[in-house]
């Protein structure tokens, strides 16, 4: 069955697909710069959704209205309701408290409430580029600040699950480290078990690779690929092709605040339907 994960419109089966995550309308203005003219993205439970496109064309700043740091100027935002499933094997959704466990719907052409945005940013976490680790708070710090003061979950608790993902990803020595005293790979590596600890229903990567020493690359996407594999619910902007159509279950072509094209991977990347999806992979491949 194609999985229809991501459509403009409601394509046939799309509802089989479960969405976890459902786009429609997204607007973003900054000053009288329209950056996002109208975005439709779904993304099925346990799927990975890779966005492409030329810089400046607003990808950043899809992932980051996902998130809840930019305010939409229009659209909603669907969120369906938390499953166990949503966290990856590791994870489960019982310990969340209720406040991710209802569907989500947010009209941002309506005034939303702080309560909503909240329950947005709780239900997802971002991946940054340049990790965007706290640099005077050591490594073990860094993991547990999220989930103990925004989450408020009990310390023990969380920093008995922030060890093991810091074991899981080679970094137990790290724990009492300051980002400084680490390579960028091992950064992202902490900011990617940032993100977890967090028991997200969706992770956001934007660009997680692209600030890194080629020969530290591959540690990283190797991790992203086993989470996609375990299951976790994911968008990823990358300009690491290879990467998106090995991991990717779709591929959304982003130009001009819309997006151009979406598709299979290896078809949206062999045989693109739009000219300028064309000019874009000419220019990277
Ligand atoms: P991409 O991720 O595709 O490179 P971005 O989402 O980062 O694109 O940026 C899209 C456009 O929005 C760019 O023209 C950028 O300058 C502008 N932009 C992004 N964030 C801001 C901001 N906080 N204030 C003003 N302009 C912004």
């Amino acid at each position: 069955m194609s999985p229809a994960d991501l459509s403009p419109g409601f394509a046939a089966g799309e509802m089989d697909a479960a969405p976890l995550l459902r786009v429609r309308g997204l607007q973003k203005s900054f000053g009288s710069n329209r950056v996002l003219e109208s975005v439709d993205l779904t993304v099925g439970r346990g799927r990975v959704l890779a966005l492409i496109g030329p810089s400046g064309s607003g990808k950043t700043t899809i992932l980051r209205c996902l998130n809840g740091l930019e305010l939409p100027d229009g659209g909603t935002i669907d969120v369906a309701v938390a499953s166990a499933s949503d966290r990856g094997p590791g994870g489960s959704a019982a310990g969340r408290g209720e406040r991710s466990a209802a569907p989500l719907t947010i009209d941002f052409a309506a005034k939303t409430s702080p309560k909503e945005l909240a329950s947005l940013r709780d239900r997802s976490a971002m991946v940054f580029q340049h990790y965007n680790l706290f640099p005077h708070k050591t490594v073990l710090q860094n993991v547990i600040e999220g989930p103990v003061i925004v989450q408020r979950r009990p310390a023990a608790e969380v920093t008995a699950e922030a060890l093991a993902l810091l074991d899981r990803v080679g970094l137990t020595d790290k724990r009492d480290s300051y980002p400084f005293e680490l390579s960028g790979g091992q950064q992202q590596r902490v900011g990617i078990v940032r993100a977890l600890a967090l028991r997200p229903q969706v992770l956001l990567f934007d660009e997680p690779t692209s600030a890194l020493d080629p020969e530290l690359v591959g540690d990283v996407l190797r991790l992203i690929k086993e989470l996609a594999d375990e299951g976790w619910t994911m968008v990823i902007v990358t300009h690491e092709l290879e990467f998106a159509r090995e991991v990717a279950h779709e591929i959304a072509f982003v130009d001009g605040g819309t997006i151009v094209e979406h598709g299979d991977p290896r078809q949206l990347l062999r045989n693109p339907q739009h000219e300028r999806t064309r000019q874009f992979l000419h220019r990277l491949l």
